[in-house]
């Protein structure tokens, strides 16, 4: 099962934002068997965002995430543009509208935005694909967006971390399914990956895990992160790592 990532805003590109949604969501997609085989970046600009979305759905992933860019500015333009890459209309959702109606006026009555009327800017996200389903927000105004294409399930969702986390969670892997990857990771007592890269290419031949090494450095330990759909299948990788003079210390994720 495949799956890539789309993130989108000018403030990645130009290394002022750091893209931890990528990473958040790529963690999780893993965890549930998806091999992630892609991580795109893109401007706000509606052509950048649509090249990207149709060249992903070409390599035909099982699913595609597309972050950031769904709030009210005129910057914000993913939802038009993945409307466009679909060859889908846009259509207002009264109930979308209902509820970032409701958003904006608990916002006023908490004193922190100074109007709390429904303006063209907020009613902008009431805007979805024709065919979307609306994924509830359950932190912020803009709703997101799923869309099964072409056998892709296309999940679009805030920038705001906060408001990604709380849809993917709630959202989006109820709908993804999957068995769940097991994680582990180890410190291996070895300095040198080059000693480790036969025992690791063997143990890749014989057991259904991923396995990931990282050094820590010059003379350090290396750090291994395995991947496997039980427990039993990492016990069964650490053994025969260890059966090859590799002491691990497992780190408990
Ligand atoms: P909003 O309604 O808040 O505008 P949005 O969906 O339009 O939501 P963005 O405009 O893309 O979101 O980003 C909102 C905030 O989230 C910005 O501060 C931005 O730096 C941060 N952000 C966006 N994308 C990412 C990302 N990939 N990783 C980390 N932070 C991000
Ligand atoms: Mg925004």
């Amino acid at each position: 099962m495949l799956a890539e990532i789309i993130t989108i805003g000018d403030e990645l590109l130009t290394g002022n934002t750091v893209d931890s949604n990528s990473a958040f969501i790529a963690r999780g997609l893993t965890e549930r068997g998806y091999w992630v085989r892609r991580i795109t970046t893109v401007a706000d600009d509606v052509d950048e965002i649509v090249a990207a979305v149709r060249e992903a759905l070409g390599r035909r992933p099982a699913v595609l995430v597309v972050a950031g860019g769904l709030g009210p500015t005129h910057d914000d333009v993913t939802m038009f543009a993945v409307s466009k890459a679909l060859n889908r209309p846009m259509e207002l959702r009264e109930e979308s509208l209902r509820l970032i109606a409701d958003f904006y006026r608990k916002l006023y009555e908490e004193g922190f935005v100074d109007d709390p009327e429904i303006n063209e800017a907020r009613k902008k996200m009431a805007y979805l694909p024709k065919g979307a389903e609306a994924l509830t927000n359950p932190v912020g105004a803009a709703p997101g967006a799923y869309i099964l294409q072409d056998d892709v399930m296309i999940f679009v969702l805030p920038g705001m971390p906060r408001e990604m986390k709380a849809m993917f969670e709630q959202e989006v892997l109820p709908r993804i399914g999957g068995r769940k990857f097991i994680q582990a990771k180890f410190l291996a007592e070895i300095t040198d990956e080059s000693k480790l890269a036969p025992i690791l290419r063997e143990a890749l031949k014989r057991f259904n895990v991923r396995i990931h090494s990282s050094p820590k450095g010059f003379g350090r330990y290396i750090g291994i992160i395995l991947f496997g759909e039980s427990r039993e299948e990492i016990d069964e990788t650490v053994r025969f790592l260890e059966a090859h003079g590799i002491k691990l210390e497992d780190q408990r994720l």
